[in-house]
């Protein structure tokens, strides 16, 4: 079974079904399951048998969700959480101890940061950050203590890339627990578990969810480690609603075929964007002008659904910009079937210093383009009526 492509793995995994013979899967929607007698409820406890028990620890909509996560990731088990953040946090609170270090990649979604810079050290667990365009200083951040490697890759917003393989080749050489943040390629386009990763993780209210209607996350990985982040998400509850679950699975079905709308409205809008007077540069992965673009070619199937540029005029220049959009929305989600426009600065990475927005790249006239799913020719008009 772990041989069919993705189209058909997305489709064709599934779990329970009831008596009435569903052909789609059916909406478990229920907090605790039946025990058939006193002993059957003792031995369920006792981990004698498997069964469903309590939906905070497993329900037939998480299973069939987190089950068609691992094959699309080829990973051997996996946890749902209520959230991409819930994802994060669980992977990194049950993977670390006080007195711990991790290293991150500088370019991380903006909770990212906030979790290493300000909830982590409260526990006494620390982190330094390693710079894209300098990957041979990030072996001297490694201390004695360094337990993980966290990353994101393309990187939110700056589209900024990681060489998985150089990644988990430092983790293996270093005894380090490879964590990526695999959110913006989606399993369709790239696979870090093939380049050494041990958890994988996403926010599935992005492009697993794919329409915008609900937050939610998933961690994939060894079984090991999940064994681990399973035991912390248990007991302390980050559980995904089954009807979010039902969602999601429901939305994998059609992952491949939105992709690859995604990333060829994406590329078409990253070549307009190149042309135009008033942008000073576009990034996209799948650009020949992207500095990482060979290395994009190399782990991407394709460039993502998400184009980032700078217009000329700094922070007054991006408000014009938005504000005179009408086809396209304003608003910090990404992944949707509608195009989404997000000045990064003053949203969703306002709570870093100047400095650290600098480090990475993200600029005052900086804007993301969560490209969706319309007609392309449409989403030019709207950006050049805007533009010029
Ligand atoms: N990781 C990345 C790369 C993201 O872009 C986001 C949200 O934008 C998250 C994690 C957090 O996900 P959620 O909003 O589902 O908690």
């Amino acid at each position: 079974m772990s041989k069919q492509n993705p189209e058909t793995k997305s489709i064709r995994t599934q779990t329970e079904r009831s008596e009435q013979r569903e052909h789609s899967t059916p909406l478990f929607m229920t907090s605790s399951f039946v025990f058939d007698s006193a002993e059957h409820a003792r031995a369920l406890f006792a981990n004698e048998i498997e069964g469903n028990v309590y939906s905070r620890y497993s329900n037939p909509n998480t299973d069939e969700f987190v089950a068609k996560m691992c094959r699309l990731e080829e990973a051997q088990a996996g946890v749902a959480t209520a959230s991409g953040m819930s994802a994060i946090f669980s992977s990194l609170a049950a993977l670390l101890e006080q007195g711990d270090h991790v290293l991150a990649c500088r370019s991380l979604f903006g909770s990212s940061h906030q979790i290493l810079n300000g909830i982590l050290p409260k526990w006494g667990i620390d982190f330094s950050y390693g710079d894209i365009d300098d990957p041979e200083s990030w072996e001297e951040l490694i201390q004695d203590n360094t337990r993980v490697l966290f990353l994101e890759t393309p990187s939110n917003p700056g589209l900024d890339l990681i060489d998985l393989e150089w990644a988990g080749q430092l983790a293996d050489a270093h005894n380090l627990v490879l964590i990526v943040d695999n959110c913006f390629a989606t399993p369709y386009l790239q696979k870090p578990m093939n380049s050494g990763a041990d958890v994988v993780l996403h926010s599935a209210t992005k492009f697993i969810d794919g329409q915008g209607r609900g937050i939610g996350g998933v961690i994939v990985g060894h079984e090991r480690y999940i064994e681990e982040i399973n035991f912390f998400c248990r007991h302390s509850g980050p559980a995904l609603s089954p009807f979010n679950a039902w969602m999601f699975s429901k939305s994998l079905e059609t992952l491949p075929a939105r992709m690859d709308r995604h990333c060829s409205n994406a590329l078409a809008l990253a070549e307009f964007l190149e042309d135009q007077q008033n942008v000073e540069w576009v990034k996209y992965p799948f650009l020949p002008s992207h500095p990482q673009y060979k290395l994009a070619k190399k782990q991407m199937k394709q460039g993502g659904g998400v184009v980032a540029f700078n217009i000329s005029g700094g922070y007054e220049a991006a408000k014009s910009f938005l504000d005179k959009l009408d086809t396209i929305s304003l608003s910090a989600n990404l992944g949707d079937t509608r195009t989404i426009a997000t000045h990064p600065a003053s949203t969703t990475h306002s709570k870093l210093t100047d400095d650290e927005r600098a480090a990475v790249n993200i600029t005052p006239g900086m804007m993301r383009i969560a490209v969706g799913l319309e007609s392309v020719e449409d989403l030019q008009k709207d950006i050049d009526q805007a533009l010029n």
